[in-house]
């Protein structure tokens, strides 16, 4: 009996110390004092099949035990009170980690390539992931027929009733070179902008290549620009990007929009040009296309002949990211893989 009142003061006194709220502290008179349940109150009801002497001696020590817990009880009440239930913070829990989102890949990268365009001056615009035949290609020197409208192939919008107000066949853009124009349109020269966004490729996908992938597109509008102003501002975003000893070259290439247009190339991040795989043992990576603007383009947006000059320059995310955490496909960013995306 003496061992049992022994065992019933330990258990409420590491009872109470586990009680956070008022509720708890309830539920724990009801578990000790309960007047059909209660612990303390079966021990005192099985007094009586004591003899007398017994009886008294061990009743005396029952009730200083319930006198004790109650006395505890109490204090644990006024101590749960005075802190408050709301601010009331049991430090003995456990903690347990939020899970807190990160941005994709793809965004800080073109967080990091708008970063660096801003400081130089440029200014950051957006447009329409849906566009017109005439923006998306006769704008740019490519009218119906043109061949050159076959370098891409094309996601056209087939419903009759979804054309633009004016009757116009829609395409997913297929670069976000329409936004030459559609800025063009609105800003009167000098302006240095950049865009970026999702762009749209009816094509096979492999390691390099994506059906829906993100490019940002720079453009520079002023009178007397050169090519030569354009190496310079590529050559200055690579460097800030990849490191001081970045180098570029300019090689011959083709668009319908630029004259002279040109493909920029890095030397190899990784194997400094000695050659890797990764480069294809030639030393030098293909990072994007860029050009002089042609007159064409400015005549569409109403300039005056001959009176304006500009660069204009692309580069396809997903490139620059595989490139800066060394990743092999490109078809990893867009698949939503949380194993894949929860490392960056
Ligand atoms: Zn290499």
């Amino acid at each position: 009996m003496i061992e049992s009142l022994k065992q019933l003061r330990d258990q409420a006194l590491k009872d109470l110390s586990a009680v956070a709220d008022l509720e708890k502290l309830d539920e724990l008179v009801l578990k000790y004092f309960g007047r059909k349940q209660g612990l303390l109150n079966s021990i005192l009801r099985s007094l009586k099949n004591l003899d007398e002497r017994q009886r008294k001696i061990l009743g005396q020590q029952a009730n200083e035990v319930k006198i004790e817990i109650w006395h505890l009880i109490d204090q644990r009440r006024q101590s749960i009170k005075k802190a408050g239930k709301k601010d009331f913070v049991d430090l003995t829990i456990d903690g347990k980690n939020p899970r807190l989102g990160h941005l994709h890949p793809i965004t800080k990268i073109r967080r990091e390539i708008e970063k660096i365009f801003r400081e130089m001056g440029f200014a950051v615009m957006l447009g329409p992931e849906i566009e017109t035949d005439y923006y998306n290609f006769e704008a740019l020197n490519m009218p119906a027929e043109h061949p050159a409208r076959d370098m891409w192939d094309t996601f056209y919008i087939k419903s009759e009733e979804r054309r633009a107000e004016d009757g116009e066949k829609l395409v997913l853009r297929t670069h976000i070179s329409p936004m030459q124009v559609r800025v063009m349109e609105k800003l009167t020269p000098p302006f240095s902008v950049i865009s970026s966004g999702r762009v749209f490729r009816h094509e096979a996908t492999d390691a390099r290549h994506e059906h829906t992938w993100d490019y940002t597109e720079g453009f520079v509008v002023d009178q007397h620009v050169s090519l030569s102003n354009l190496k310079t501002t590529l050559l200055d975003f690579f460097k800030q990007l990849f490191g001081s000893k970045t180098e570029i070259k300019l090689r011959s290439s083709y668009f319908p929009f630029t004259e002279p247009s040109i493909e920029i190339i890095m030397g190899c991040i990784f194997c400094q040009k000695t050659g890797c795989s990764i480069c294809g043992q030639t030393g030098w990576l293909e990072m994007g296309g860029a050009g002089m603007i042609h007159p064409t383009v400015f005549e569409h947006a109403g300039y005056p002949r001959e009176k304006y000059s500009g660069f204009a320059f692309g580069l396809g995310i997903g490139r620059v990211a595989m490139l800066k955490y060394d990743i092999p496909d490109v078809r990893l960013f867009y698949q939503n893989d949380h194993r894949f995306l929860s490392q960056f």
